[in-house]
C-alpha cells in the first residue's frame, strides 16, 4: 500500500501533485510520504500485537534510509533504531530515537563505535563473533559498563531472494556459526562488560516467502531451550528485518505482515522474550518514489533508449542487484507505448533504471517516476561523475519540505585541496 496516487491524469504524492514539488525542486529527486512510512510501521506493530505479541520493539533498519526526517517520522511513533555504524548512531539519536530504543548491529563494530554507543547508554549490541564480544567486554569494562549483547546466530537458512543480499547461509560472512551458538553464549557469561541477553537472527532481505523465516525461528526456539537449560536468562529474541515487498505495483504479492507475526507467535510466542524486529525495506521502500525527467530519447541499432536525469548514483539497485522497479509517466496516457531501455547518463553500460520497459513517447522534460525507491535508494547514492546528490522531499497530508536538499558544485568539491607542494 502506498499514497502515491493518480488523480485526473497526474500522479500525486498524498495531496501534493508530483508536477508542482518537481517544479519547485527540480529533477531529479527522491519524495517519501510520510502516511506511507506511518502506515507500513503500524501494520507490521499492530499484526504483532493481534497475534498476542505483547512484549515487542520495532527497531527501524536506519540503512534503508537514513533520512534524519523519515528516522523522526517513525520515532514519533515508537520506533526504535537498528544502526550499523557510529554515523547511524548519530542519526538516529539526532532524529528522537531514545538509546534505551536502539540496537547495534553489523559485523565490524569498531572500539571508537563500541564507546559511542555505550557512552549514549543503547539498547543492544547484536555481536557477529567471538573477538568482538572479547572487544565489547574489554571497551564497556574499561567505562565501567556491562553492555547487554544478543549473539546474532547465522542459523544456515537459504531465505531465496538475490544472492548479494542473503544473509543467513553458513557461507555468508554474517553471524556466528550454528554449531558455535552454545560456545558463544558460555563465552560470553565469562567476561566481565558484557551480559549476553539475546538471541539474534537476520536471514536476508527482500524475502518473499514465509517458510524460511519459520524454519529459522523454530531454529531459535531449540536454541533457546538450550541455553535456558543451561543457565543463560535470555530475554530478547531479534528476529532481524528481512521482509519483502512489491516492487512490480500490482503483479507480486508480498508476504502478509498478519502471516509473518502468526509465525512469530506460534513458534517463539511463548517464549516470555521481548520480540524484536528490524525491518527496512518493509516500512520504507514503498514510501519513496524517484522522480526523473527525461533528458532525450535515442534510437539505438538495437534498443530504444530513454535518457533520464536520474541514474545508478541515485537508484543503483538495478545495477547492483538486477532489481526491478516499476517505471512510470507522472501524466497518465494512453498514447501507444514503445520498448524503452529507460538509461541515466553516466558513463557505465550497467547504469539502467529499468530494461525493456512499455513506455509511451516521452518528450525532453516529461516526468518520470520510478517507484518503491524508498528503501536502499537515496542511501546508497554517489557522487559519480561527479554528479550533484538527488535532493529528498518529504510529503505528510499537504505540507511538504525539502529533507535534503541538493547540493552545490562548491560544496560537493570543498572537501578535496591540490596540495600546495604540487
Ligand atoms: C539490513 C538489515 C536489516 C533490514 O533488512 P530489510 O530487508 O531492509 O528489512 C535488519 N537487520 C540487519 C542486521 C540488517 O543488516
Amino acid at each position: 500500500m502506498d499514497e502515491f496516487t493518480y488523480r485526473d491524469g497526474a500522479l500525486n504524492a498524498e495531496h501534493m501533485p508530483i508536477a508542482e514539488l518537481a517544479e519547485a525542486v527540480g529533477t531529479p529527486f527522491y519524495c517519501y510520504s510520510a502516511a506511507t512510512l506511518r502506515h507500513h510501521y503500524n501494520v507490521l506493530d499492530n499484526a504483532l500485537s493481534d497475534a498476542g505479541l505483547a512484549e515487542r520493539l520495532i527497531c527501524y533498519s536506519v540503512k534503508a534510509n537514513s533520512n534524519l526526517a523519515v528516522i523522526a517520522t517513525l520515532a514519533q511513533l515508537g520506533a526504535g533504531a537498528d544502526i550499523v555504524s557510529e554515523g547511524e548512531l548519530r542519526r538516529a539519536l539526532e532524529a528522537g530515537v531514545p538509546a534505551e530504543k536502539i540496537v547495534f548491529s553489523g559485523v565490524g563494530k569498531t572500539a571508537n563505535e563500541m564507546r559511542a554507543a555505550l557512552a549514549v547508554g543503547i539498547l543492544q549490541f547484536n555481536v557477529e563473533s567471538l573477538s568482538e564480544i572479547d572487544l565489547l567486554a574489554e571497551t564497556a569494562s574499561e567505562m565501567g559498563k556491562t553492555a547487554q549483547i544478543a549473539l546474532r546466530v547465522n542459523p544456515d537458512i537459504d531465505a531465496g531472494g538475490h544472492e548479494k543480499i542473503s544473509t543467513g547461509k553458513a557461507e555468508n560472512k554474517f553471524g556466528i556459526a550454528w554449531e558455535d551458538a552454545e560456545r558463544g553464549f558460555a563465552h560470553a557469561r565469562a567476561l566481565d562488560g558484557v551480559s549476553a541477553i539475546g538471541i539474534d537472527i537476520h536471514i536476508g532481505s527482500q524475502i518473499t516467502e514465509l517458510a524460511p523465516f519459520r524454519r529459522a525461528f523454530e531454529k531459535i526456539a531449540g536454541l533457546l531451550a538450550n541455553l535456558r537449560a543451561d543457565g543463560h536468562d535470555i530475554q530478547r529474541l531479534d528476529l532481524g528485518g528481512g521482509l519483502g515487498v512489491p516492487y512490480g505495483r500490482d503483479n507480486d504479492t508480498p508476504p502478509d505482515p498478519a502471516a509473518y507475526a502468526q509465525i512469530i507467535a506460534d513458534t517463539l510466542g511463548d517464549s516470555g522474550c521481548t520480540i524484536m524486529l528490524e525491518p527496512g525495506r518493509l516500512i520504507a521502500a514503498n514510501a519513496g518514489i524517484l522522480v526523473t525527467s527525461v533528458i532525450r530519447t535515442k534510437q539505438g541499432q538495437a534498443k530504444n533508449f530513454m535518457i533520464v536525469d536520474a541514474a545508478m548514483t541515485e537508484l543503483m539497485r538495478p545495477t547492483l542487484y538486477d532489481a526491478h522497479h516499476h517505471i512510470a509517466p507522472i501524466a497518465e496516457s494512453d498514447a501507444a507505448t514503445k520498448q524503452w531501455d529507460v538509461v541515466g547518463p553516466v558513463c557505465e553500460t550497467g547504469d539502467y533504471l529499468g530494461l525493456d520497459r512499455a513506455l509511451p513517447v516521452l518528450e525532453s522534460g516529461a516526468l518520470v517516476a520510478i517507484f518503491a525507491a524508498g528503501a536502499y535508494g537515496a542511501v546508497l547514492g554517489s557522487a559519480y561523475n561527479t554528479r550533484l546528490a538527488a535532493p529528498e522531499v518529504l510529503v505528510d497530508g499537504d505540507k511538504w519540505a525539502i529533507v535534503r536538499a541538493r547540493p552545490d558544485y562548491q560544496a560537493l568539491l570543498a572537501g578535496e585541496q591540490i596540495p600546495d607542494w604540487l
